[in-house]
């Protein structure tokens, strides 16, 4: 392998460019060629290249998003369109590739490889913490900070008018970012899928809080969460049955994708480019880097692909305690 690309794919999340910043920077240390694929598979079947050395990835480590731009791209779901890609990839001498993206990226790069043989490697890039085979994916440490600063800064108006609030947070259909965001900001219930335990306990909950002279009451709800069937849903539930509460709404939305990434973030995608490279240099390919106790870890990318993330339950349990 003497010229490898790297292209991030699917949603953005914070610490995208440390990734590519690690990639191109070991490539230039291994004294192997690297090109930066411009939006994703889109790019990639346009030729959309540009040569990238040590020097393209000066000050980016502490940029959200990604300065390689991220597409969806639905001609990369097709044969034709695959085979494009490789001729793209064949013409600029590119021989690997390193993906940084959520599992629809992990799936294209799978097929890609099954079809022409072609050395992969995938790095985890979404906030929502929900592919297997890696503890944290690049971004959600990031996104929980974000969380926990912006529900502190609603605690504060929660609690001079005595307010309830729904605060909805990403999370897709795993409650990661609810949980952690919710412990870490102190939130009277959290509501994940995981754990659906219907509106009921949700009322004797706020009753309780209310009767233990609380003031306001925050109730974080990931926006996978099934109990009400969305967050304004909710509101109406909650004003209907227990009118005792002024109850507003607020969902973070997409600020929650964006913004410098944290340390953590950063150093994860500093690792994780080195031992992507490293990886295909070493003949690996078809694999995700991942971490796990602090160590990184190759796992093969269809597993990543289809294995289900799991909730703490630990967390869990201790959500419930601090809701005392
Ligand atoms: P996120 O978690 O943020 O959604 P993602 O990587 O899962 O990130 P997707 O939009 O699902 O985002 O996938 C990104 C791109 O990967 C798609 O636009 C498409 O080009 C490619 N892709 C996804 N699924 C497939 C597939 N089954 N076959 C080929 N390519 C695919």
């Amino acid at each position: 392998i003497t010229k490898i690309a790297v292209l991030t794919s699917g949603g953005d999340s914070p610490g995208m460019n440390a990734a590519i910043r690690s990639v191109v920077r070991t490539c230039a240390y291994l004294k192997i060629a690297c090109v930066g694929v411009y939006r994703g598979y889109q790019g990639m079947i346009e030729g959309d290249f540009k040569d990238m050395d040590a020097r393209s990835v000066n000050n980016i480590i502490n940029k959200g998003g990604t300065i390689l731009k991220s597409a969806r791209c639905d001609d990369f779901r097709t044969a034709e369109g695959r085979k494009q890609a490789h001729d793209q990839l064949l013409k600029a001498n590119i021989d690997a590739f390193v993906v940084i993206g959520g599992d629809g990226s992990f799936t294209g790069a799978m097929i890609f490889n099954q079809e022409y043989d072609f050395p992969i490697i995938g790095i985890p890039g979404t906030i929502d913490n929900d592919i297997f085979g890696t503890t944290f994916t690049l971004g959600f440490d990031t996104a929980l900070n974000t969380v926990v600063e912006a529900i502190d800064k609603i605690r504060d108006t929660a609690s001079s008018h005595n307010r309830l609030f729904f605060v909805e947070v990403m999370g897709r259909d795993v409650g990661h970012i609810a949980l952690n965001a919710g412990v870490g900001a102190g939130a009277e219930e959290i509501l994940i899928p995981e754990e659906n335990r219907g509106l009921e306990r949700l009322l004797e909950s706020l009753k309780r809080s209310k009767k233990s002279g609380k003031s306001s009451s925050i109730v974080i709800v990931a926006e996978g969460d099934k109990i009400g069937r969305n967050v304004f849903e909710l509101k109406e539930y909650v004003e209907e049955h227990l009118p005792i509460y002024d109850v507003r709404v607020s969902v973070l939305g997409h600020m929650q994708r964006g913004g410098p990434p944290s340390c953590y973030d950063r150093v994860l995608a500093s690792r994780m480019g080195v031992k992507a490279v490293e990886s295909l240099l070493e003949g690996k390919t078809n694999l995700m880097v991942g971490v796990q106790d602090n160590k990184l870890i190759l796992t093969p990318i269809e597993k990543a692909i289809k294995g289900h993330t799991k909730i703490d339950k630990e967390l869990i349990r201790v959500s419930e305690i601090m809701t005392t």
